[in-house]
């Protein structure tokens, strides 16, 4: 099925061309072909956007429309994402370069999955109310205080590429159900099913201006973060841009939330399923060719169980399908583009000359059929100290360092020695030992004897360089609405 790209931007419910005529290239990174030739916004793409959403908020029916009501429509959302989903997993794999059958699998699904969860949510989400006794807390008079929670008004949405759909939904759906309008800005390098969004939401019936989705490079982001139209922003990218959006964000005190890197640790103790940790280890580093936020990209063996590990840990990888995104059987994609396979390779030279030991990949594929795409091997470095640029460095690729320890103190102290605090794996089979290194590992969230399970009512997001803010269930209610409280006296 050849799926339809929409070129335009999606602004107060049309599709429109940029309002200087400039278009981008989208390119498919197994093989570097024009997918197509997407509109450009600039900064008065950007206000047209905000002005729609602004309109939409401060005079639409969005805000004030009953909970149930907004939740059919979230809800009508989801369904027409599983309806679109064949179409939206060829493009994502398209775009992104990411396995179908990690599109299909999971991303897609995922993407309708979130509008469902949310559209429920709404009806689950409580509000608080205080009773106060006359003479309690030094007042003579009896006190009730309810806690109400209103939309914030208009958010800028911002996405990186590794997993547009997924991202972009998670932020989306809570967003639309706290009764807040969007302005969505995807990645000029993978905005393609985002894109998309927009002709969802003309099916769904979703009133003009509730959702814009504008297609464009950084001064579009930049620009979203400095207008005083917007009241949130909602960012997710790398560490750097992220202390940008902070920056931009101070002049007018948006509110943000920022998910950055990550560096995250997977220890494997000498008691670990080695089955199972081996399964999860090649997945964490390797699923989205390691261009995943949550990358287990730091491998920490017990000194017990290291060669062991090792030995079947390269016999999986070695086993990964490397090839077409589009083939049902492939594993193991391009990377984005070839300027970032160009900045991983700088990894791979920085990791030999520090001294590190390849034990695996480091190499582009032979294979004639892949030349044309950004391919590069799955690559094991072992013998990596804490002091190496591939041990400290989120490279957003796939490329992992193998580290060894003697005993816990040492794994806790290996784990901890980075300046990012996303995600964490810890395999064992010790339940006393897997909570007390689960709470002492630095980071917003762990993962035992798992990878990336995830309910969504839990709060997702990072300490650290990882950023702040959470997203998941009533974190991210919270982060579109604000609360106000109303104190009664009886
Ligand atoms: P990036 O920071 O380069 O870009 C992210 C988005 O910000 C893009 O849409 C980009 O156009 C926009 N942007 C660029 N300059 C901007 C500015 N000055 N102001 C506002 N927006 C601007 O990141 P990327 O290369 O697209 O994505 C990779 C990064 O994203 C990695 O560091 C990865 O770890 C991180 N990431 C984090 C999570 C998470 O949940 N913590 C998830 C996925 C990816």
């Amino acid at each position: 099925m050849q799926p339809t790209l929409r070129a335009q931007l999606f602004i107060g419910g049309e599709y429109v061309p940029a309002a200087s005529g400039k278009t981008f290239p989208v390119l498919n990174p197994a093989t570097n072909e024009v997918l197509t030739e997407l509109a450009e916004a600039s900064v008065e793409d950007v206000d047209r956007a905000v002005k729609a959403a602004r309109q939409a908020f401060d005079g639409g029916p969005w805000p004030k429309l009953k909970t149930a009501e907004r939740a059919k429509l979230i809800r009508r959302f989801a369904e027409l994402l599983v309806k679109h989903a064949p179409e939206l997993e060829r493009i994502e794999s398209l775009d992104v370069g990411k396995p179908v059958k990690e599109s299909g699998g999971h991303d897609i699904p995922r993407a309708a999955n979130n509008f469902s969860f949310f559209a429920d949510a709404l009806s689950q989400w409580t509000q608080d109310a205080h009773w106060t006794e006359s003479n309690s807390l030094g007042v003579d008079v009896n006190l009730l205080s309810v806690t109400m929670r209103q939309p914030l008004g208009v958010a800028g949405i911002i996405i990186p590429w590794n997993s547009p759909m997924m991202l972009g939904t998670w932020k989306l759906a809570p967003c639309l159900a706290a009764g807040c309008t969007a302005v969505l800005k995807p990645s000029e390098l993978a905005p393609l099913s985002l894109m998309k969004l927009g002709e969802i939401a003309q099916e769904a019936g979703l009133p003009p201006g509730v959702l814009n989705v504008i297609s464009g490079f950084g001064e579009v982001g930049a620009a979203l973060t400095a207008h005083p139209g917007v009241n949130a922003v909602s960012f997710t990218g790398g560490v750097a841009t992220g202390k940008r959006v902070m920056k931009a964000a101070a002049d007018s005190l948006k509110r943000i939330s920022l998910e950055l890197g990550g560096k995250s640790p997977n220890i494997v103790f000498g008691d670990a399923d080695l089955d199972m940790a081996v399964k999860g280890a090649v997945r964490a580093i390797f699923r989205s060719q390691g261009q995943s936020c949550v990358a287990g990209s730091r491998l920490l063996l017990q000194d017990a169980i290291y060669d062991r590990f090792l030995d079947r840990f390269l016999g999986a990888v070695a086993n990964l399908m490397v090839g077409d995104p589009l083939d049902p059987t492939t594993d193991f994609g391009p990377l984005i583009t070839a300027q970032h396979r160009e900045r991983v390779e700088g990894f791979l030279q920085s990791g030999l000359a520090e001294g590190a030991r390849l034990l695996t990949g480091g190499k582009r594929p032979a294979d004639p059929a892949l030349q044309k795409g950004n391919y590069l091997l799955p690559t094991v470095f072992a013998g990596v100290t804490s002091a190496m640029r591939i041990c400290r460095e989120e490279i957003f690729g796939p490329v992992l360092s193998v580290q060894r320890f003697q005993d816990e103190a040492e794994a806790i102290r290996l784990a901890n020695d980075t300046t990012f605090g996303l995600a964490g794996f810890i395999w064992t089979q010790d339940v006393n030992r897997a909570l007390r290194v689960a709470s002492a590992v630095k980071t917003g969230m762990v993962w035992v004897n798992s990878f990336f399970l995830r309910d969504l009512r839990t709060p997702f997001g990072g300490a650290g360089e990882s950023g702040f803010g959470r997203e998941g269930g009533r974190y991210s209610l919270e982060f579109y609405t604000e609360p106000k409280f109303v104190c009664i006296p009886y």
